[in-house]
């Protein structure tokens, strides 16, 4: 295809967090309901979308190096969209640098889509980063394909201005979207497949919003209301800020069944100094506090977080912290970066960076601490009967992969087929996955 015709095939390339490969679901849906077709594993796309993430370090490099590896043998590149938050937080940067993109497209402003690839296509280059009133969710097609697990976006933006953190730079104020909107979304999914919805927000739990009789309600009063969707077997969302845990969600995972036991809950380091510094605006303290709320509605809850080394200024003892954190935690899966300055934000231009050789140290030794809790979660399955959700089929002939109500992937063999619920016994437990056999079939 040459840059002025209408692209025929897309691919949509998103890096990141699940609110990303969201995003990037729906332009593709969005794409698909313009007459575009996916393209075929291999096939060179006409347009590409590349859906970025600006969470770490060398983000915005990292776009520049998968624009050039667009380029073609002939020299002509694809119609290319840069999408997502380094599209929002560096758009002209990207349109100056890099004269083969066409479109630059903010998280809030990709409903806009089609018009500005008809605007490309006949030549301009475009951009809108806007954060329009108007919500995008509104003009997106209507979800019509699912597989036995979905993503629902139902709030965006965060509000918390952590000192590290670009979201709110990049994603805007929090905004909750309309309880009718999401029951719609969220049936429409089942009625497309889903088994399994994950709620999805920068601050899930920040979520509010009014019911049908015009009373306020927040994430609990929307998950028991889903929860009564039929064919909707499991509930899960993510991530949650400490702050919002209110004593109604916790109370929702010892009450609603269909409410799987697995809390992501960041708390990023160990130490008040160091909480204090990043504006968590949360301590230690306040923080164990909610895990032992959250372990005493539901005993058998896999917790999981996620946590930053290196901050600006932290000490040996105070790193140390964070260690006995993470015994006291006792988490069954967790996520583990080290600092990494992001342009615009007060952490970036903070005194006592700390040395890379430092934060590698430090990094090994947390992954360490939580690899021991993850496999000792594993281990503890070990005998136990629990209800799959198949989701593919694995490596080998009959075998199937899905994952149990603490999110642990389990693989299996049976006489089985996507999106049933299935009662395994677990037979073997690695620090990644566990193995088990099948029983039955489980109550839908
Ligand atoms: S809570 Fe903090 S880390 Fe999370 S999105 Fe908001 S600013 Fe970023």
């Amino acid at each position: 295809m040459r840059p002025t015709q209408t692209p025929r095939t897309y691919r949509v390339k998103s890096f990141g967090c699940q609110m990303n490969v969201y995003d990037g679901d729906r332009m593709a849906e969005l794409l698909a309901e313009q007459g575009i077709a996916p393209a075929a594993e291999g096939e060179d796309a006409d347009l590409v979308v590349l859906n970025t993430c600006h969470i770490r370090e060398k983000a915005a490099e990292k776009v520049y190096s998968d624009i050039g590896r667009l380029k073609r043998e002939d020299g002509t590149s694809p119609l290319i969209a840069v999408a997502g938050c380094v599209a929002q937080a560096e758009g002209e940067e990207i349109m100056a640098r890099a004269p083969s993109v066409k479109m630059v497209v903010g998280p809030q402003a990709y409903h806009r889509l089609p018009e500005m690839i008809r605007d490309a296509a006949a030549g301009k280059r475009v951009t809108d980063t806007d954060m329009p009133a108007e919500t995008k969710f509104d003009a997106l097609p209507r979800r019509r394909r699912s597989g036995p697990t979905a993503f629902l976006t139902v709030q965006e933006g965060c509000d918390k201005f952590c000192t590290y953190c670009v979201v709110p730079y990049t994603r805007g104020a929090e905004v909750s979207r309309p309880h009718g909107d999401l029951i719609d979304e969220a049936k429409r999914l089942v009625d497309a497949g889903a088994r399994e919805i994950t709620l999805l927000g920068q601050n899930v739990n920040a979520w509010t919003g009014e019911n049908t009789k015009g009373q306020a309600i927040g994430l609990d009063g929307l998950i028991r209301e889903l929860a009564a969707i039929p064919d909707l077997a499991r509930i899960r969302y993510t991530t949650s800020h400490p702050n919002d845990m209110t004593q109604g969600l916790i109370a929702a995972h010892g009450e609603v069944e269909k409410l799987m036991p697995f809390l992501h809950l960041p708390v990023q380091a160990g130490n008040d100094r160091v909480l204090k510094a990043m504006n968590r605006s949360h301590t230690v303290e306040s923080y164990l506090r909610i895990l032992e709320q959250v372990r005493a509605a539901r005993p058998d809850i896999a917790l999981s977080g996620d946590f930053i080394v290196g901050f600006p200024g932290e000490t040996d003892a105070e790193f140390e912290d964070t260690l006995k954190l993470v015994d006291a935690a006792g988490y069954a899966q967790c996520f583990s970066f080290k600092y990494s300055p992001r342009p615009g934000t007060p952490a970036a231009t903070m005194e006592d960076q700390i040395p890379l050789a430092v934060m590698d140290e430090r990094l090994q030794r947390l992954q360490a601490a939580l690899n021991r809790h993850q496999l000792a979660f594993n281990e503890a399955s070990l005998g136990k009967t629990c209800t799959v959700l198949v989701e593919r089929k694995g490596k080998h002939a009959g075998q199937w992969l899905g994952k149990s109500p603490w999110l642990q992937s389990v693989h299996f063999e049976a006489d089985a087929a996507v999106g049933d619920l299935l009662e395994v016994e677990i037979t073997s437990a690695g620090p990644n996955s566990l193995g088990a056999v099948a029983r039955m079939a489980a109550a839908a």
